[in-house]
């Protein structure tokens, strides 16, 4: 393998020839579907969608070091980052615990960017706990016959397939009569009806499953046993998204920064409001200092040297640090944060009023900050009960 240093130079490169400049704007919503395409099949021609993952299920077969320096790169340039729940959640599950035939179904079209997946967890009676979940298959030959309901269903309007918690012995005790299943969502017996948030947007669904059906084959892990996957899926949820590749990924058209000055505004170089100034450099190594602590936090999990639950403490950390940005630009805003829409308020205004409802619900998903706290007390403090 290259040296890291020529690596990066093989990057950016590589970067120069295939990122168009419309594109170098982060995370964006609103990027052009044309280009976009073309870099998600740039990207996926090199396995730089799922660069640790093995080659022959279409991943890049980097190391860590490499995969990191490659993240790196593409972040400086403010690189559109593809990732899903197929790569983030989904696909590291398979990779433990899937039988060689569901790693080659599935597995290269999830490093392609090609099969939308959801996550069937949450039920309208089981959330924080969830192995309370109702949902019921039975074996009918070689497939199981889904019926029951789903609740907060993050793309499930949009997804082709589902990853789902389903009772397969309602006789077992709680957490034993669980299994993880695959199946595809376009079927008769699946009806999705969409929830709308609190910042406008419909992201998230009920689905109803009445007479659904899944292959058996496409149970993941032991039938009855799949409680277990279920949490190590969680684990990878929360440390995807609890900072240990960065936190907050520049979706926005604005810098917090850049918000902050324009609305606050400056006195001889240093933004006029003293309390708002030091507010926002807090916040500023909040984020350096979460970055770095779980960076660390995932080698010494790597290593054996901690628990992968770990990640909850970076997902408790990020949420409360991306609602208080928000906070804070709503601070520096002050009645200009109050817009919906209309004419008397800019697009970034706009933009970080809809962020700000949106964070709300950061602390919630993946498991609630509370539920968080039990687990980073249980099995990363080892505090008895
Ligand atoms: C934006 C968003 C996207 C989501 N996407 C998905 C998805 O794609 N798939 C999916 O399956 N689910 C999804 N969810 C659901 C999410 O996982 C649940 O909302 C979450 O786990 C909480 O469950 P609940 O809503 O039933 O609340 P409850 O579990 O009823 O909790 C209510 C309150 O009680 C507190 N509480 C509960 N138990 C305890 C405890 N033991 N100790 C201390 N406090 C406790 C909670 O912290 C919370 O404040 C999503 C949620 C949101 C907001």
């Amino acid at each position: 393998m290259a040296s890291i240093e020529e690596f990066k130079q093989e990057v950016r490169s590589w970067v120069d020839e295939n990122l168009p400049a419309e594109l170098r704007v982060g995370n964006r919503r609103d990027l052009p579907g044309e280009p976009l395409g073309r870099w998600i099949q740039a990207l996926a021609s090199r396995g730089w969608i799922t660069p640790q993952w093995p080659t022959e299920y279409g991943g890049g077969g980097l190391d860590r070091k490499h995969a990191a320096a490659l993240m790196a790169e593409l972040r400086a340039v403010r690189a559109p980052i593809i990732g899903s729940f197929g790569t983030s959640m989904l696909g590291p599950t398979l990779l433990e615990f899937g039988t060689e035939e569901q790693k080659q179904e599935f597995l290269p079209p999830i490093s392609r960017h090609e099969i939308k997946w959801c996550q069937g967890y949450s039920e309208p009676g089981a959330g924080s706990d969830l192995a309370s979940l109702q949902t019921r298959a039975a074996l009918e030959g070689d497939e199981y016959v889904i019926t029951g309901q789903k609740i907060w269903t993050t793309g499930a309007d949009k997804a082709d397939w589902i990853f789902c918690l389903v009772r397969t012995d309602p006789d077992a005790s709680k957490h034993d009569g669980i299994s993880f299943i695959l199946f595809p969502m376009h079927q008769p017996g699946v009806e999705v009806s969409p929830l709308r948030l609190i910042d406008g947007s419909a992201d998230f669904s009920q689905v109803f499953f009445d007479g659904a059906r899944a292959k058996a084959k496409h149970v993941v892990g032991p039938v009855n046993g799949g409680w277990t996957v279920a949490k190590r899926l969680l684990q990878h949820e929360r440390s995807t998204d609890g900072g240990s590749e960065g936190g907050i990924t520049g979706a926005m058209k604005e810098t917090l920064v850049d918000v902050v000055k324009r609305e606050v505004g400056l006195e001889a170089g240093a933004l006029a409001d003293p309390a708002i100034r030091q507010r926002l450099a807090a916040q500023e190594m909040e984020a350096r200092a979460l970055s770095l602590t779980m960076r660390r936090a995932g080698e010494e999990a790597r290593a054996g040297q901690t628990t992968r639950d770990i990640g909850s403490l970076g997902k408790y950390r990020w949420a409360n640090m991306v609602k208080n940005e928000q906070d804070i630009a709503m601070t520096a805003l002050g009645s200009q944060g109050l817009g919906w829409e209309g004419p008397g308020f800019e697009d970034g205004q706009l933009e970080r009023t809809r962020a700000w409802l949106s964070t709300r619900a950061d602390s919630i998903w993946g498991g609630t900050n509370e539920v968080q706290l039990n687990v980073i007390a249980k099995r990363v403090l080892l505090i008895p009960e």
